[in-house]
């Protein structure tokens, strides 16, 4: 089956710093983006999800942070499939736990391919050992997923052009972050060039990057204590609003159960 006749799916299985998943899906094949699961939780939400978990292909990895690798070795061992992930963050997995299964290291900047998806990493500004993220081919769809960033430079606003389907962190409200209990030095990583995207920062790319080809926006990796999925939704909507593009389908992903799969028919 091809992707040109078959409608691409993204189901976001959980986000947030206690956990990251994502299925990429088409045609009965399927990547996983992070495994920030148990595998027992991990199939459980897979089959919530309504997804066989005999469809994935490969698990691509952003970065080393515990909520993106904490299911990592053990589903990928359960799953019997490639890990995909740049040599440093490599290194540092294999200080921790010498089996990761069957490794395939990739560069920022070097396409490589599962099944039929192409995928292009690329790196990212954050505090972890070259982070990335992807834009993903697949037929004539363009998926970008972008999460775990301090700020977005050029190569992000790029990446995320002409994009169908924009995965992208709304991490916290900068209010809430203030107010909250957090001890300042955590603060100051959070809103640092090599933290996380604020709630504004995500809409102000989203302003530059959306054009004719934008269909749905995934906001994702919402901070549980300092932000709210109404506070997202109010700022990204009146953001689309102030570009004239109301009409974009709006999906903010949850942490503690999969999002409804956002569909990209062609
Ligand atoms: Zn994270
Ligand atoms: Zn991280």
């Amino acid at each position: 089956m091809t992707c040109l006749t078959e409608p691409l799916g993204i189901t976001v299985l959980g986000s947030g710093s206690h956990g990251n998943a994502l299925l990429i899906h088409c045609g009965g094949a399927g990547i996983l983006v992070d495994a920030g699961f148990s595998l027992k939780e991990l199939r459980r939400r897979l089959q919530a999800a309504g997804l066989p978990e005999s469809m994935i292909r490969g698990i691509i990895v952003t970065h080393e942070h515990n909520d993106h690798i904490s299911g990592l070795r053990v589903c990928a061992n359960h799953f019997q499939v490639p890990v995909y992930m740049t040599r440093k963050c490599a290194d540092v997995l294999r200080h921790r736990d010498a089996d990761l299964g069957q490794l395939s290291l990739f560069a920022p900047g070097g396409a490589f391919s599962i099944s039929s998806f192409d995928i292009e990493p690329f790196s990212i500004p954050h505090d972890a050992n070259d982070p990335v993220a992807f834009v993903v081919h697949c037929g004539p769809c363009k998926i970008g997923v972008v999460t775990d960033l301090g700020y977005a430079g050029s190569t992000v606003e790029y990446q995320l052009r002409q994009c169908n389907t924009i995965v992208l962190e709304s991490n916290h409200d900068l209010n809430l972050l203030a107010a909250s209990k957090r001890p300042w030095p955590l603060k100051q990583r959070i809103m640092g060039r090599h933290g996380h995207l604020s709630n504004d920062a995500c809409v102000e790319l989203l302003q530059r990057v959306v054009d004719s080809c934008t269909r749905n926006i995934i906001l994702a990796h919402l901070s549980q204590e300092c932000n709210r999925p109404d506070i997202v939704e109010k700022t990204a909507r009146r953001g689309l609003a102030k570009i004239a593009r109301p009409d974009i389908e709006l999906t903010i992903a949850a942490q503690d159960h999969p999002s409804t799969t956002v569909w990209n028919h062609f």
